[in-house]
């Protein structure tokens, strides 16, 4: 059993099942969580003989190791992970002033196989596990002995083709005996798997939704991300409509801006068309070039262009500064290549 990954009430009733009194699942759920413990021999308010006995019955209590990590100047830094069966993970920390933000991952790799992501080129390997997912954040908040505000799935993988374990995830990063991070200040980001979007509609969770739209025609998209070719734009747009009017909740649209691919005058007639006259916001942001493919970044002046047309067409728009470029820990440059960062 991963300790890191079951609720309360799992725990409780494990616990019960060794003859302990039910409380003690809330004791080590406060070592896990706010103290960061990855050891049961330092859970000192349980007796000895019970943090033996769950030594002995081979449960984890962390079930990664912190392989590596590289920092950049702005504070970012890019932690490399290694999972018990030897695989290879990786996640972002992201330091602001009114937030500290963890990017995790949801898969060993991607199936997606997006044309400009370092990810997408290493093809699929497993999903990870609900603690695989929470001990990233865990872990990074221990490191940096700080309190994590925020958490985007927009790591490794795609969230939504690992809905069970990435949900359960979310609602243990969300818990008061978990990490306790506010439901509005967690993001699941998708590439657009349809089903999982009516799918999460249903959940009634706050969390946020973000869609990598990248191109807002369906030829353009589907040569950047395949996925589009099982569901296409009509359908993918009907499926995020659907969840606002179900959720109430705003859509971010994510629009990489990869120089002479998607940041023509017709890419920006088309994505304002699509994103015109729902709760939607278009998220623009600078490519980070990623060894051996051929895409550059969009110049400053293009996507200040994109931004000011969006706008004066009454769509919410805005550009994002991108964070740890140079530690390539920015979106789509994760790789589990730390030794291509040297
Ligand atoms: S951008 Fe996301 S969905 Fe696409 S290949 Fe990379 S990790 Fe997968």
């Amino acid at each position: 059993m991963e300790i890191i990954g079951a609720t309360l009430e799992e725990l409780e009733e494990f616990i019960i099942s060794f003859g302990q009194p039910r409380y003690r699942a809330q004791q080590i759920m406060e070592w896990l969580y706010q103290k960061g413990v990855t050891d049961f021999k330092e859970m000192t308010n349980l007796p000895e003989n019970f943090r033996k006995e769950l030594r002995r019955a081979g449960l984890s209590s962390s079930v990664l190791s912190i392989e590596g990590a590289r920092e950049a100047k702005d504070g970012t830094k890019k932690y490399l992970f290694r999972l018990q069966d030897g695989m290879n993970i990786e996640a972002v920390y992201i330091p602001e002033e009114k937030r500290k933000t963890v990017c995790f991952s949801t898969q060993v790799g991607c199936a997606i196989g997006c044309a400009f992501c370092a990810t997408g080129q290493k093809g699929f390997h497993r999903n990870l596990t609900a603690g695989e997912i929470v001990d990233q954040v865990r872990r990074i908040g221990s490191d940096r002995k700080t309190r994590i505000s925020n958490a985007v799935a927009m790591g490794q993988g795609e969230p939504l083709a690992n809905y069970d374990e990435t949900l359960r995830a979310i609602k243990l990063l969300n818990a008061d005996y978990g990490l306790g991070i506010a439901a509005r200040h967690l993001t699941i980001s998708t590439s657009g798997v349809v089903p999982a979007i009516y799918r999460l509609a249903e959940e009634e969770l706050q969390i946020n939704l973000a869609l990598s739209l990248h191109a807002a025609q369906d030829g353009l998209r589907s040569e950047l991300i395949p996925l589009n070719r099982t569901y296409p734009l009509a359908t993918l747009m009907k499926s995020c409509k659907s969840y606002t009017q179900k959720t109430n909740r705003r859509i971010t649209l994510e629009y990489i801006m990869i120089k002479g691919v998607n940041d023509g005058q017709e890419d920006l007639k088309s994505l304002s068309d699509l994103a015109g006259g729902w709760l939607c916001h278009v998220n623009l942001i600078p490519y980070n070039p990623v060894p051996d493919l051929p895409y550059q970044a969009s110049g400053d002046q293009t996507l200040q262009h994109f931004l000011n047309t969006l706008r004066s067409k009454g769509v919410a728009a805005s550009i994002r500064q991108e964070r740890g470029a140079e530690v390539k820990a920015a979106c789509g440059q994760l790789s589990s290549q730390f030794s291509s960062l040297a």
